[in-house]
Parts: C-alpha cells; structure tokens; sequence
C-alpha cells in the first residue's frame, strides 16, 4: 500500500524546523517512504495514489511524556499544592480503580482523549491495580495507539488500599511484562509513583524488574515541590539529594523519564545528563499546582534532555500543543526564561519526547524509514484560527498559530503506521 499525502508538512528531523508548503509524505506499508517537495515527490513517483489534503498542516504524531490514566476525572482541581491535591484529589480517584468496570470505562475515554488531541504516542502512569493497568494496555492495544505504561508501585505514605509489598508489586509487574511487553506497539514502564511512597525494598524490586527483562522504560517523580523534597531529604538521610535516591538503585539511565524537576540542583543536572535520564516537562501542572517555573535554561546548559508532559490530572489537560505553550509563556515570565521559537516547540512535542523514550528510530519525525505516525490539522471553518491562517504566510506564523489556536477540534485526521486510531477499544 503507497500512497502519496499533499499538504503543508512540518518536522524537527533535527532540532531546527523542516518545513514544505506544498509538500509530500510518501507512505508506504505504513512507514515513511520519502518527505519533501509535493511536486519533486509527484514527478519521481507519477502513478501512484494521492490524498489531497491542501489546505491542512501535516505534523509528526505528538508525544505525551507524563500522564496518569487514572486522573482523568480529576481534572480541573484548583486551590491546592501537589501533597494534599494528592490526598484529597487524585489518591480517592486513584483507589477507585480498584472496580475493574470503572478502570476500563476509565481506560477507554482515556486512550480516546489521547488520540483526539493528536497524540500517538504517550508515556503513561498506570494504576495501583494490576487488573487496572491491564485495561489501559488493552484499550491501548485496541487502538493501535504507541504506549508505554506499567503499574504504579508504591509501599507507603498514600492510602493503604493502593500499597502493595514489594513481593506482590513484583508479582504483579512480572505478569504485566509477560502480557503486554513487547506486544504491538506497547511497552512496559516500571513506575514507582515517587521516593515518597517507596521503601528502599520497593526500589530495589524495580532495580530487579529492570535488570531481568529487555527494554523496560522506567517513570518516576522528582523535585516537584518543596515539601515533597523535604520529605525524600528526611525519609533518606543517606542520601546527598533527591535524585541520589534513585541514583542508589541504578534507576537513572537512558530510557528512564522523571516528571518536573522544578527544583532542583547544579549537582543533580549535572548526573541527569551523564547517566541520559530524561525530564517531562509539564508547564500546566506546575502552574495549577502552584509547583514553581522550570528552569529550562539550566536543564539545556547542563546537557540535560527534556520532553514534554501534560500530568493529567495536575495538568489543565490531554493538549501537547497546549503544553507546548504554556512552556513558551512560562519561559517568557522565568527570570531566566528561554525565548522558544515555534520550532524549538514543535521538536519538544515531538521529535524529544521520541528521543526520551528511545523510540527515536520508530516516531518523532518524518525521516525516511521511520513510522507514519502523524496528525492532520485543518482550522474549523470560520474560527479565530482559520483567519490566523489566511495572513500567515512563513512556516514560523503558521506554526505559532496553530500551537496558539489549535485544539482537538482543528485535528482532522490521527495515524500510528498510516493506519486511523481505532475506536473500539
Ligand atoms: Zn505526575
């Protein structure tokens, strides 16, 4: 199956913009065959199908580095700071999965809400729950969505019903693997939710989960809050700082995503980017839980790879776009904020999210070989957007304008490998 797509396409092969106005994406069996000028790509490839869609944008699939499937009832909680927002508003919806009808009911609107807002591929907080984290796997199976997941452990400091022994979180997790690891386009994350709610017996169980199967992922938690850094500073005197808990269980590595890093250390980033742990930037849920503004600058100085997560619940929702620029109005207000170029955004919806998941080879970008995970984005007829649009005329406006203006309702069309993302999960 080969077919020609026309439209205006934008991509971060590297860091810097790759931009046609007029411009081709030829796919065949589901991968990207060539990217580049519509007419060069008609002229060398005369007879085959063409999808005319001028008139629309063209964007590598987008990438959701941290998000909790659990919390998608709770968004919207306003007036609290991350600990007791955890206490009184995600930790009682999280128990709730317990009831396996509620978790894939959950499941289901969860994977939906991903692949309207244009995500295909997303790192994700399962449940406590194992058969909770096996309904998301399945609803993500069904749609063909790219996910990466694993059931959230944790041995303390929550609400009893979502501790778990170490042996049991073990157990749990091992079967996952066995069931879901691998198969498709899924892969499993082993999750300690943060240092907080793990003993140093948990930490060592997902040390050994890591070390016992191939291509594990690995999401955490770190530097949020102050509170929550004072608590890890107290529940392990041991350790220099935050990160050096996860440091002592060999959990920092390529392939390992930490959430936030608000607060944090010269020391810390350095050892972030020796060991190529990567950080999920997630600007909405910072500013709703009044967690502090990133220091992006000193991530980018000290070598440190960011990518871009949305936190549902914490965050205002499942938009990558939207997150994209919160990053860029959050960067405007950092005392030593970076001036992020529509490009620098598109890459950190995309291409860096891919690179942070060591999928980098599979999505991210339109480079030849790669998958055709992509996204269709036409402006609705007669919105704010489409008269944006109109007067647009360099690459720079138009992707600032959609990354300004568009929501769920400007993506047209979603594809994982060319294929539509089911909705029969
Ligand atoms: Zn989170």
């Amino acid at each position: 199956m080969i077919e020609l797509l026309r439209a205006t396409v934008f991509h971060t092969p590297e860091r810097a913009i790759e931009s046609f106005a007029d411009g081709g994406l030829l796919i065949c069996d589901g991968r990207i065959a060539a990217c580049g000028d519509y007419t060069e790509l008609r002229a060398t490839n005369p007879d085959i199908a063409v999808r005319d869609l001028r008139g629309g944008y063209l964007l590598p699939g987008l990438i959701d580095t941290h998000v909790h499937f659990p919390q998608l009832r709770v968004l919207g909680g306003m007036g609290r700071q991350l600990l007791d927002w955890l206490e009184f508003v995600a930790l009682p919806e999280e128990a709730r999965m317990s009831d396996v009808t509620y978790a894939c009911d959950t499941a289901r609107r969860f994977v939906r809400a991903l692949a309207s807002h244009g995500t295909t591929t997303a790192l994700v907080f399962g449940s406590h729950f194992k058969a909770a984290t096996a309904a998301l796997f399945r609803a993500a199976q069904g749609s063909g969505l790219r996910i990466v997941s694993g059931q959230v452990v944790a041995d303390r400091a929550l609400r009893p019903e979502l501790h778990r022994s170490p042996a049991d979180a073990f157990r749990d997790c091992t079967e996952l693997i066995h069931e879901f690891h691998g198969r498709g386009r899924l892969l499993f994350a082993v999750t300690p939710r943060f240092a907080v709610s793990a003993s140093e017996a948990m930490l060592e169980v997902c040390q050994t989960l890591l070390n016992e199967h191939e291509g594990l992922r690995f999401q955490t938690h770190i530097n949020e809050n102050e509170l929550e850094r004072a608590e890890v500073a107290r529940l392990f005197p041991w350790a220099q700082d935050y990160f050096a808990v996860y440091e002592r269980f060999h959990l920092t590595r390529p392939g390992a995503v930490m959430a936030h890093n608000v607060h944090t250390s010269d020391s810390e980033l350095e050892r972030l980017a020796a060991t190529g742990t990567s950080i999920a930037h997630c600007p909405c849920s910072n500013a709703m839980l009044g967690s502090g503004i990133f220091p992006l600058r000193r991530h980018i100085d000290a070598g440190v790879h960011c990518a871009l997560g949305t936190d549902v619940g914490g965050g205002t929702g499942f938009g990558i776009l939207k997150e994209a620029l919160q990053a860029y109005a959050l960067q405007r207000l950092a005392p030593d904020g970076m001036l992020l170029t529509p490009g620098h955004l598109l890459y950190l919806a995309t291409r860096a999210g891919a690179q942070a998941l060591q999928l980098e080879h599979e999505t991210g970008d339109f480079t030849v070989g790669k998958s055709a995970d992509y996204i269709y984005l036409r402006a609705p007829e007669g919105s704010p957007l489409e008269a944006v649009l109109e007067r647009a005329e360099s690459p720079d406006r138009i992707l600032s304008a959609l990354f300004t203006l568009a929501g769920s309702e400007s993506i047209a069309d979603v594809r994982v490998a060319g294929e539509a993302v089911r909705d029969d999960a």
